[in-house]
């Protein structure tokens, strides 16, 4: 039974992560804040209108370098404070004090960009020639030297940085302070209501009733919104449109696809490729459910039960460990570390409390360990969870340790492979050491209704969606709701079909998705999973070449092009052919559920 939730407050210590190893305490980060200020007075008063030759631009490289490295606690610490209780307000007050420093530090430091692309490109080359470690840096900066603004419009443009940020905000301030849910009633029992426990409960509840009132509920909350959070989005788009107009982008997809380093083929050929090929699979997978579970009509709020709900085993935080660790033993000694010192250090945050952020993330501060937020309600999917975001963890566990901070981040193209990787991982793991058929069709639906459908289906319906509205405000128009709505609804339905009836209140399933103000994010959650779709098979045929080559790829951090990376790891992205073997591999899969479903009905 499902009960509301505690307050921040209230949960046990063991459950939360330790903060105090960004900073001691709240003096020690406003301390923080007052040196990065001061900081860059020195930088400004050393370097500013003198940087003319690779001596000096290796130096202030350098100085611009370590500041950031003090900027980056700072802001994971207010960010981090913030995500684990939205209605603290001294973590707002902390959030809203840094995000005003780094908008004036960047429009502060933005002379040093202008300068530098005021000089000749053989300068900046022989800069790099001394300091191959600045390559990554320079070059990208060679590349956006077209799209650089007047050295004034700059410094001013980045003085609004936190504002420009406003509707990102303003979102999540509508959605996690200003929307309270109701209980809602079913057959005369009441039952709680909120955005983690519909996403965590709610939605994958058996029982069809309350399952379809608590959508019913959610869904009309979330109407009286719709208006407010579609005119935020708006003010976001139209931001990024002006931004890309201002710069000279022939369209708003270049400017948001340039820092990923992929064209528009590598973007359009996910979306449509998945959009046509793996829509059948799904609707397969769909009917499947349905008749598991002898539903009159299957409709857009069943879509999250699982095919064998009596099944589920529930885990406990300790519990989980044993089988993240040995899932993820593979990897080897060091990667088995971290694993270790993230439960004992308390690098997570397991609790299930109000006000805290949906979902699960993990934050990757340079020059600190990795944090990773998780909402933890028992069920055994969450071990899925928790080695998704162990794998983004692992990542920049290696990554940060390699290479400098201009050169850890690799393109977001990239960003999800790591992570679904580990979610692979886990399920051959279990795959491996069970021929309970029972058991077997439980991970392989594990599979197929969490990794691939959060990453091939619900993340890849809001790309397509995403790239609807883009191509409308590239047109130089506005969105409102009730076209965002229109535009959701016409995906889901066309890749849906008649399998699927999409209900009322699916359309509105565009409000509750952050992403949005995150550029050309959603996509790439089925690009990533579609290179570790291809490694992870390796690491089953081939054991440790692949795993040694893959741990490769996670030190080279951002130094790669996202084409280099998936290379490196024997992975071809210029072609179809690995997205279309994935979707292949996804329609074994769903096959296989149906003969274990029939194999298991015969007994
Ligand atoms: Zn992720």
């Amino acid at each position: 039974m499902v009960k509301s939730l505690p307050s921040r407050s209230e949960v046990p210590i063991e459950e939360t992560w330790n903060l105090k190893d960004l900073f001691e305490s709240e003096e020690d980060f406003n301390t923080s804040l007052k040196e990065i200020e001061e900081e860059v007075n020195i930088f400004e008063e050393k370097f500013k209108g003198k940087i003319d030759n690779p001596a000096i631009i290796l130096e202030a490289l350098e100085d611009y370098a370590s500041i950031f490295e003090k900027l980056v606690p700072s802001g994971t610490y207010a960010s981090l404070s913030l995500s684990t209780d939205q209605t603290n307000t001294e973590a707002q007050l902390q959030g809203s004090k840094f995000a005003s420093l780094s908008a004036k530090v960047n429009s502060r430091l933005s002379f040093l960009n202008s300068e530098l692309v005021e000089l000749p490109n053989e300068v900046l080359q022989e800069a790099i020639d001394i300091s191959p470690s600045y390559q990554n840096y320079l070059q990208k900066l060679i590349i956006k030297k077209q799209y650089q603004l007047h050295p004034e419009v700059e410094k001013t443009l980045a003085a609004f940085s936190s504002t420009f940020n406003g509707p990102y905000k303003l979102y999540d301030t509508t959605k996690m302070l200003d929307t309270s849910f109701e209980n809602f009633e079913v057959n005369g029992y009441s039952y709680p209501l909120s955005y983690v426990l519909f996403e965590n409960d709610w939605e994958a509840e058996s029982d069809t009733d309350v399952r379809r009132s608590a959508f019913n509920a959610f869904s009309s909350k979330l109407k009286e919104y719709q208006h407010t959070t579609a005119k935020t989005y708006d003010m976001h788009l139209q931001i990024e449109k002006t931004t890309s107009d201002l710069r000279g982008y022939n369209s708003i997809f270049d400017y948001l696809l340039l820092n990923q380093e992929v064209d528009r083929t590598l973007y359009d050929r996910q979306i449509d490729l998945i959009m046509k090929e793996l829509a059948p699979h799904m609707r397969k997978y769909a009917k499947l459910l349905q008749k598991v579970h002898g539903l009159d009509r299957m409709t857009f709020a069943d879509l999250k039960i699982s095919l064998d709900p009596s099944y589920e085993p529930k885990i406990t935080i300790e519990e989980s460990k044993k089988y993240i660790e040995d899932a993820l033993g593979v990897m080897g000694e060091e990667y088995l570390e971290m694993v270790e010192r993230s439960y004992k250090e308390r690098w997570i945050d397991f609790a299930q409390n109000t006000g805290k952020s949906t979902g699960a993330f993990c934050s990757s501060p340079y020059g600190n360990h990795p944090y990773i937020l998780i909402s933890w309600s028992s069920r055994m999917n969450e071990v899925f969870v928790l080695a998704h975001e162990l794998g983004h963890a692992g990542h920049f566990y290696h990554a940060n340790k390699e290479q400098n901070i201009f050169n850890a981040r690799p393109s977001l193209y990239f960003i999800e492979a790591p992570s679904t990787m580990n979610e692979m991982l886990v399920a051959n793991h279990l795959l491996e050491n069970s021929n309970d058929p029972k058991f077997k069709r439980w991970v392989i639906s594990s599979i197929v209704a969490r990794t691939y459908y959060h990453n091939f289906v619900t993340h890849l319906l809001e790309a397509a969606y995403q790239r609807k509205v883009y191509q409308r405000i590239d047109e130089g128009l506005p969105v409102n709701a009730p076209i965002l709505n229109e535009y959701k609804r016409s995906v889901l339905e066309e890749f849906w079909g008649d399998a699927v009836e999409i209900t009322e209140g699916a359309e509105l399933t565009w409000m509750r998705q952050p992403h949005y103000y995150m550029g050309l994010y959603p996509y790439t959650y089925s690009a990533g999973l579609t290179i570790s779709t291809q490694v992870s098979k390796r690491v089953l045929d081939e054991g440790q070449v692949a795993v040694d080559e893959w741990t490769e790829v996670l030190k080279a951090g951002g130094t790669k092009s996202p084409i280099e990376l998936a290379k490196m790891a024997g992975v071809d992205i210029t072609t179809e052919k690995p997205l279309r073997d994935t979707i292949a591999y996804i329609g074994t899969l769903i096959d296989e559920l149906e003969s274990l479903t029939e194999e298991i009905d015969s007994k």
